[in-house]
Parts: structure tokens; C-alpha cells; sequence
């Protein structure tokens, strides 16, 4: 075994280990583990009764068992006697096969063999608010334009600091933090990554500023529209695909410098898109971001078609620069492994078909796009997306036929557990009727 999470316990002083895994609704289910057990879990896994989480076992089955990944090894910024880790989850001593870290795993061994390696990076929005989450946390936080306020920014000093500085001991690069768009809105940036080391570290992202802020008492939420009137949380990812030192998006000769390959692999994520937002946009609520009306701040930020532009927000994808673009479909509550393994799956597929991602738009979507006759539209809610998605043959080849209909089961029982409210204003549209 090249690292003994024993021995490293003595040498950081871990008194603990977390010894986590994410289920399919990006749920992160952890066992705190003393140092003193830590071998014979790193050599048998911790148990776990696999039906309790979000993975569409059954009670009837036997254990499962969290492998930790010994590089993911993380000592928790604010707590640092205890080591987080990542696992990928087994049963019956074989993988199962619909864990999200699995399912990753397995598209990116597909990009292997096929000679590529993708790296990306995220930019998870997420908002402070009260410890009950119905308001933002600073009631002085109310310009109509509070992208980049500087005073608001500040009032939040220690939290971001907190959590960047935690980010630079970690030696993920970290490199800017803002408020944005919505009143209550961050966002904090570190570097691209292998798009496995990038999932983790975005997993860990979220347990440590839903923590932080809470030690500091108030509430991070990444939930896609928390407040109706307000921009609300994407997670844009920024990709591009590598063969060693090699970045095969780039091409000076290649329009705004992206290659032929690059353009394959955009179309590709164009052509699988509203099969991807099930992933992508995995709740109710992702749909009240896309497709949205007009924020206060003046625009949504968000996507509303399957169109693609150059340096413009616009747009669902945007290439700001050559040799890589920003998907701006996702929000805060896409599971990290799942969007990364699906914008892989979908552009792997646009390179083996060469798919052309179609005429680029310059436009102000937001404006113009009605100028536009044949934009295709983004899924207009969840059971729309659900069924684009279990209805792609390409992305059950991709990310395993098991994982698919998983993952589709629950969020359909997510969907009809919805569909079952009676809401307020549904009496009230229809009392009279
Ligand atoms: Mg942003």
C-alpha cells in the first residue's frame, strides 16, 4: 500500500478520520473513524447500510463498504485532528456500480483509452443567509446591483477568509474571492484540476463552507434559486482536455482558438444537453434559475437555450478565451461527480461522432434571442430533463445502464413527492375555478 493512513495519522496528528462517500443526490454520509481503527479500514472499508443513503439499494442488502481513497487525504481546516477522505463504495466486494465516484471513475477511464485527460475547473455560487435559510444573512447586503460590492464583501470578511485561507494551506490555488450578482451571493476561485481531483475538492468545498459558516453562525446554501427575485447559484465549469502536457482545446489556427476536437467536444455537450440537466439541474428548483425572468440586478446569469458564444454570459456556453470553455448549465446542487462525468461522457461522444456544435451566437440572448427561431430550448422542469435523460442510449453507454435507471428511479419518486404538494398558490389559482 504506497500510503499508510496510519502512519500519517502520527505524522499530522490525526486524531480522527472522516471517511465519507456521495450518494446520487450529492448527499456527503460519512463515519468518524479513531486513528487507532484506521488499517483495518483502509484495508476492509467502513460499513454502511447502503439503502439508508440515496444510492437505490435495498434494506435486503448486505453491507457496503466505503474504500477510502488515501490521496484524497484532507485534514479538516478547522478541525485539524480529523482526516477527510474520499471512497468509492463496493459491495459484495465489487463496485457499486451507480456511486457517483464510480461513475466518474468510469467515464474517465473511457477518455483514457481514448487518449485524453479532461481537467476542469468549477465556480460554486453559494449564498449566506440566516441559520433557517428564508433570508440573507446582512440586512444591509440590498443594492439592486451588488455584484462585487466591496463593503459587503468585507462584512463577511472572516467567513471567506476562513474558508480561502483554508484553501491555500490545501494547496488548491486559491486565487480571488467576490459577492456576486444577488444580494448575499459569494463566490470563491481555485485552480483547475484532473476532473477527478477537481470533483473531491468540490464535494469538500461544500462540507466546508456549509461548516464554516455555521461556526460562524449562519447558513451556506447552494440551492439553485433560494430567492425568487434574486440571481441564483450556478456551478459554471470550466473544461478543456489534455493528452500529458498537451491541451488538445487549443489551436491557435482554430476559430477563437479552439480546436477542431474542442468544437467536438462543445457539440457534443450541445447535442446531449437537456439529457444532461437531469445532472446538471437535479432539482425542482435548478428550473427556477434556468428559463428564469428577469433578476433585480438586471439578468439572470443563466442559460435558457442550448447556444454557445464567445466572451458572452449569455449564453449556455461561452469560450472566454482559447483553449477551454465554460459550461454555464450547472447549478449548486449538481452532485461534482455527476457533472463532471457527464460533460465528459457527452463530449467523449461528440469527438468519436465529430459533431459540429453548430453556427456560434454573438447575440444578447437575454435581449435578442427571440430573433433566433430555432434555438433549442433548455427542459423546462426536472420530469422533462429526467425523461431526455433515461430516453439517451449514448449517456447509459457512458456512465452504466445501472447508474442511469438508479438515478432516474429516485428522482422520478423526488419528482411525483413534489407533484403530490398541494401548494398555496395552486389553491389559490383554482379555488374559484
Ligand atoms: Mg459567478
Amino acid at each position: 500500500m504506497a500510503i499508510s493512513l496510519a502512519e500519517k495519522a502520527k505524522e499530522l496528528g490525526l486524531k480522527y478520520f472522516l471517511i465519507s462517500y456521495t450518494d446520487l443526490f450529492g448527499s456527503q454520509r460519512a463515519k468518524l473513524v479513531p486513528a487507532s481503527a484506521i488499517e483495518g479500514m483502509q484495508k476492509n472499508g467502513a460499513g454502511f447500510a447502503g439503502f439508508a443513503t440515496w444510492l437505490d439499494l435495498s434494506p435486503a442488502d448486505p453491507d457496503m463498504f466505503a474504500m477510502p481513497d488515501p490521496t484524497t487525504l484532507t485534514p479538516l481546516p478547522w478541525k485539524k485532528d480529523v482526516g477527510w477522505l474520499a471512497s468509492d463504495i463496493y459491495m459484495d466486494g465489487k463496485r457499486v456500480e451507480q456511486g457517483p465516484r464510480n461513475v466518474l471513475q468510469r467515464v474517465i477511464a473511457q477518455a483514457k483509452a481514448a487518449g485524453v485527460q479532461m481537467k476542469s475547473g468549477v465556480e460554486c455560487e453559494f449564498f449566506l443567509t440566516t441559520p433557517d435559510g428564508t433570508a440573507i444573512a446582512d440586512s444591509l447586503d440590498t443594492a439592486t446591483k451588488p455584484c462585487y460590492d466591496a463593503a459587503a464583501l468585507l462584512r463577511r470578511y472572516d467567513v471567506i477568509t476562513e474558508l480561502c485561507d483554508a484553501m491555500l494551506e490545501l494547496g488548491w490555488g486559491a486565487y480571488q474571492n467576490d459577492h456576486e450578482d444577488a444580494n448575499g451571493q459569494f463566490e470563491m476561485n481555485w485552480n483547475y484540476a484532473d476532473a477527478l481531483i477537481t470533483a473531491d475538492r468540490h464535494v469538500f468545498f461544500k462540507f466546508m463552507a456549509k461548516s464554516i459558516a455555521e461556526k460562524h453562525g449562519l447558513r451556506a446554501t447552494f440551492m439553485p434559486k433560494p430567492f425568487l427575485g434574486l440571481t441564483g447559484s450556478g456551478c459554471h465549469a470550466h473544461v478543456s482536455l489534455w493528452n500529458g502536457g498537451t491541451n488538445l482545446f487549443e489551436d491557435d489556427a482554430g476559430v477563437l482558438g479552439v480546436s477542431a476536437l474542442g468544437y467536438n467536444f462543445i457539440g457534443g455537450t450541445i447535442e446531449h444537453a437537456d439529457a444532461l440537466a437531469a445532472l446538471l439541474n437535479p432539482t425542482v428548483n435548478s428550473y427556477k434559475r434556468i428559463n428564469a425572468p428577469r433578476t433585480t440586478s438586471g439578468a439572470t446569469w443563466a442559460p435558457n437555450t442550448v447556444t454557445y458564444s464567445g466572451n458572452n454570459r449569455t449564453h449556455m456556453i461561452r469560450i472566454p478565451e482559447p483553449g477551454r470553455f465554460e459550461m454555464r448549465l450547472a447549478d449548486g446542487a449538481t452532485n461534482p461527480y455527476l457533472l463532471q462525468a457527464g460533460l465528459l461522457a457527452a463530449g467523449l461522444d461528440g469527438i468519436a461522432r465529430k459533431t459540429a456544435p453548430g453556427p456560434r451566437l454573438d447575440i444578447n440572448m437575454y435581449t435578442d434571442g427571440h430573433m433566433v427561431k430555432d434555438a433549442k430550448r433548455l427542459p423546462l422542469n426536472l420530469l422533462d430533463a429526467l425523461r431526455a435523460f433515461e430516453n439517451s442510449p449514448v449517456l447509459a453507454a457512458a456512465l452504466g445502464e445501472s447508474f442511469v435507471k438508479s438515478y432516474a428511479k429516485l428522482k422520478h419518486a423526488e419528482w411525483n413527492e413534489y407533484a403530490a404538494h398541494l401548494s398555496s398558490w395552486e389553491r389559490q389559482a383554482t379555488l374559484d375555478c
